[in-house]
């Protein structure tokens, strides 16, 4: 029996011992720089001809992995496989399910530097964003064992004389997980264990940008004792296998977070009867934000100028729940801008491998040229108070980037950029700020930064996010904590990291015996 979960501790770097320690595991995994990471189809490697490099964003000359890429072949190969594995592995005990997630959290907390390091190198995070996603990856696996215990046991019922009645959870069947790249170990490890402890069975797909990761974490769950045929691990581009996976008759349900046009794309041809299919499929969507800080007239400015500057350009920006909209009170408004872009112009940009970094690459050439779009775009629709600089010479880097005066329709104020870009809108009043904030298609994350009791009353009932925070930054939520996920086109609001989350990967059953 396990104790109450508890959030895993974050790394105190302020410690020298500490700092040594993250130093040897980025200098234990260079060693490992280059390996070859094949497919896994019911437990058996598989190479393919085709074979893609995943970089290293900070310095793109540098290859940290070589990844074997699924074709549509293949692709529909490990749903086979998976829908094979799935019969045996529903009849495995729930306890004994949750056990082997137990296994894998004690087996990445005492390796939690080195899987810290290979997201330094290949999500280019900073040393503390790194140890928060892997921290977060320990707390699924801790918080989802404990849920599928509690799920999968006898649920309450009312009872009538004469009848033994009996209501418990049952796994769903084959599961499809999508991850992105942006939280490469955490969302791709929550999606992947809450399926799988709930009794499906996997084909798991991993970003393009940071299949490494999801590799090192699949073989980690082996070594933890998870059957070896339960997870399929089939990286690929999604263009090429997303349909195929998606389309599959024996595929039953579709885990997917990223952007909002790939989720739509999902729910949509998940929604289509194929072929010798028996049942509705299910999809879990958690998409995009535009997501946006609202700052009263008489809130604590410093405190939130630090709120601001910390959610929008957190991991350079590309969080779902990263504030890219400050939406400001017209009395206040001089003076935050001010105070935003003094602490911004504060922030180091460079390698994240090096302690002292604020803010890192941004992950690939793709994102980096959009994000030069929405810089261009926003000295038309903005007033650039701070960065725009840009330089791809070593690695993707953008300065974090404010405009002010943005209109609330411009595309700076409208579309996820996913980068280091801040809109500043200046807002009449409280209401009319929260009327701005809520003019986007998403709903994911917001905050509110006032002192004022009826203000916040009144944005806890208006505001429409999924997640919102007062008096505080609207990033870093933490499992069983702050459960997450958005409205609107923000998603499916499944919850990750909280009670209502694992029983979208079962299905309730109920026996009733005459006595
Ligand atoms: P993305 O481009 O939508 O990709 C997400 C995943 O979908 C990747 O594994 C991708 O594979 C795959 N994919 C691409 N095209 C596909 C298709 N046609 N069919 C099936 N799968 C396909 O998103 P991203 O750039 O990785 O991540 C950033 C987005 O995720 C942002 O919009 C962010 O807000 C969102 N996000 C949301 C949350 C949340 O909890 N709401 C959390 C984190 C991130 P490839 O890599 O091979 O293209
Ligand atoms: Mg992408």
């Amino acid at each position: 029996m396990m104790g109450a979960f508890s959030n895993e501790p974050m790394t105190d770097f302020s410690q020298a011992d500490n700092r040594r320690l993250f130093e040897a595991a980025l200098a234990q995994i260079k060693s490992q720089y280059g390996n070859s990471y094949p497919l896994l189809i019911g437990g058996r490697p598989v190479q393919s001809e085709s074979v893609k490099p995943s970089v290293n964003p900070a310095r793109h000359g540098e290859i940290v992995g070589l990844v074997a890429q699924a074709n549509r072949q293949r692709a529909s190969q490990a749903v086979d496989v998976a829908a094979a594995a799935f019969e045996r592995w529903k009849r495995v005990p729930p306890t004994a399910r949750a056990r082997t997630l137990y296994k894998a959290a004690a087996l990445l907390r005492s390796r939690k530097h080195e899987f810290s390091a290979w997201l330094v190198v290949e999500a280019g995070k900073t040393w503390i964003e790194a140890d928060v996603d892997t921290a977060e990856a320990i707390d699924f696996l801790e918080y989802y064992g404990r849920e599928a215990e509690r799920i999968c046991a006898p649920q309450p019922l009312v009872r009538i004389p004469g009848e033994d009645n009996e209501w418990t959870y049952v796994p769903l069947g084959v599961g499809i997980i999508i991850p992105p790249w942006n939280f490469p170990l955490a969302i791709m490890a929550g999606m992947t264990a809450s399926a799988v402890v709930a009794g499906n069975t996997v084909v798991l797909k991993p970003a393009s940008a940071t299949p490494v990761i999801a590799a090192r974490f699949v073989q980690l769950l082996h070594e933890a004792g998870l059957p070896e045929d339960v997870i399929q691990f089939v990286p690929g581009s999604g263009g090429e296998i997303g349909d195929v996976l998606i389309d599959h008759p024996l595929t039953r349900f579709i885990s997917f977070t990223g952007s909002m046009e790939v989720g739509l794309r999902i729910v949509e041809r998940a929604a289509r009867l194929q072929p010798g299919q028996r049942w509705i499929k299910r999809v879990i969507a958690e998409l995009g934000g535009k997501d946006a800080i609202v700052v009263d007239r008489d809130a604590n400015l410093e405190a939130a100028a630090q709120g601001i500057v910390q959610s929008a350009f957190g991991y350079a920006g590309q969080k779902c729940s990263a504030c890219s909209r400050a939406i400001i009170h017209v009395d206040v408004y001089d003076e935050m801008t001010e105070r935003i872009t003094m602490l911004t112009s504060q922030l180091s940009i460079g390698d994240p491998a090096l302690q002292g970094t604020d803010v890192g690459p941004v992950i690939d050439r793709a994102a980096y040229n959009k994000i030069r779009q929405y810089v261009t775009a926003g000295k038309q629709e903005g007033r650039l108070l701070v960065g725009g600089g840009m330089d791809e010479g070593s690695g993707y880097f953008v300065e974090p980037t404010i405009f002010a005066d943005v209109d609330s329709q411009a595309s700076l104020a409208q579309d996820e950029i996913f980068g280091p870009v801040l809109a500043c809108i200046q807002a009449d009043d409280f209401g009319h700020a929260l009327a701005i904030a809520n003019d986007t298609p998403y709903g994911l994350t917001g905050s509110v930064y006032s002192n004022r009791r009826e203000r916040l009353e009144l944005a806890r009932e208006l505001f429409h996010v999924g997640n919102l925070y007062f008096n505080r930054k609207c990033t870093g939520a933490l499992v069983g904590v702050h459960p997450f996920g958005g409205f609107n086109l923000s998603g499916t609001d499944s919850k990750a990291g909280g009670p209502d989350y694992l029983i979208q990967f079962m299905q309730g059953k109920v026996v009733s015996e005459k006595m």
